[in-house]
């Protein structure tokens, strides 16, 4: 995996920029001045922050460094509002980074499509690598296999970037970040737990408004458990026993269910918190009611919710999309057994921006 590197300011925490400022013979409080400039106020270069004393700025130019804001290459808009963002780091590489007005297609959307400007709250998808290595079977970004991880920096700008580009006011709109794009957070945490700060402390996201997804990388699940700023917790469970996740996430085979449910039992939930499995119905493969009283087996005793999604089929995927009905079914099992189960809406189908088809299909 090419080494990645850090590109301008953005990415760098108080710490950082303090370390920075000090070795430029600056006073501290212009750490203050360039935090709050990079991430809540969003500002495109060094030249635009006319608190910094001009050579400040010129020295720190004169490095190379500016604030290395993503550029958005293409975006391409769904005709329910879903706008898939090819985002291109400063190496020539592009990543997908997804804006879903109202929300992500859970459980609270009451069907509506919201307009372009008609929202008040939304959500943000972000990638945390440049493909990934994990191999599940019915994913497209899986084809990509892996390139790099994505710097904090990286996965930060994404945000950053969506954020400008829609003209959004964080004091006033209501948005959520799920690390639900191309890659494993897990296998890049570091730079993940890192971009969370940054979100957190920068951005101004509060935890509880943000979402990681594992495709079940058991150590990681324990490490992140012990943070003490971290996002809520989904895992990618996607089948009801080891047979059929082998077959469907080669990745069981190292961590298999026994060790990932163990994992999700002992994980410290705060107040009120649940944590999410998601389970994409494939046709025929892990649809079965029977598979659903699996399911329960698996869950008993974790306070949880579970997030079902048929299939979005793609190229190269050799799995079928369940039939409604057949959704229901599975959802009623889990539903009837005391587990809280929603069926979600897919997003941005039409526009390959759906779960699982981030893939550069069309950039
Ligand atoms: N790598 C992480 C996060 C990104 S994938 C993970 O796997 O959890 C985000 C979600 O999309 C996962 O729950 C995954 O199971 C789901 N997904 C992947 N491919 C899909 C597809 N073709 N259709 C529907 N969901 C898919
Ligand atoms: Fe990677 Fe998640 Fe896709 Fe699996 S589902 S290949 S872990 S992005």
């Amino acid at each position: 995996m090419a080494k990645e590197q850090q590109h301008g300011l953005l990415g760098l925490d108080f710490q950082e920029l303090s370390q920075l400022v000090l070795k430029h013979g600056q006073p501290e409080y212009r750490a203050r001045q360039l935090f709050d400039a990079i991430y809540p106020q969003r500002v495109a270069s060094l030249d635009s922050i006319s608190t910094l004393p001009k050579e400040f700025r010129a020295a720190l130019l004169e490095e190379g460094l500016d604030i290395g804001q993503l550029r958005i290459e293409k975006s391409f808009q769904s005709t329910d509002g879903t706008i898939r963002y090819l985002i291109a780091t400063a190496d020539g590489e592009t990543v997908e980074t997804v804006w879903m007005p109202e929300g992500d297609g859970g459980e609270s959307g009451d069907g509506t499509e919201a307009g372009e400007n008609d929202w008040n709250r939304a959500t943000i998808c972000v990638s945390s690598q440049v493909g990934c290595a994990v191999n599940c079977q019915f994913c497209l970004t899986a084809l990509l296999g892996v390139k790099r991880n994505l710097t904090a920096g990286e996965i930060v700008g994404q945000v950053l970037a969506v954020l400008s580009d829609r003209q959004v006011d964080m004091e006033r709109q209501r948005v959520n970040i799920v690390f639900m794009g191309m890659g494993e957070p897990f296998l890049n945490y570091p730079h993940f737990i890192k971009a969370v700060r940054l979100l957190a402390e920068g951005v101004r996201f509060p935890e509880s408004r943000m979402t990681v997804s594992t495709s079940g990388i058991v150590p990681r699940i324990h490490e992140f458990g012990e943070e003490p700023v971290r996002p809520k917790l989904a895992i990618s469970l996607n089948a009801s026993n080891d047979q059929v996740r082998e077959r469907i996430m080669p990745i069981n085979r190292k961590w298999p269910l026994a060790t990932l449910m163990q994992a999700a039992r002992e994980f410290p939930l705060r107040n009120r918190e649940r944590i999410t499995f998601e389970y994409v119905l494939l046709d025929g493969v892990n649809d079965d009611p029977a598979h659903a009283r699996e399911v329960v087996e698996l869950v008993r005793g974790i306070r949880c919710k579970v997030n079902l999604i048929a299939l979005n089929p793609g190229p190269g995927i050799a799995f079928g999309t369940p039939a409604e009905d057949r959704v229901k079914a599975f959802q009623q099992v889990l539903v009837q057994s005391g587990i809280p189960a929603f069926i979600r809406r897919p997003r941005g189908r039409d526009i390959y921006a759906a779960c699982g088809q981030l893939k550069r299909t069309v950039g």
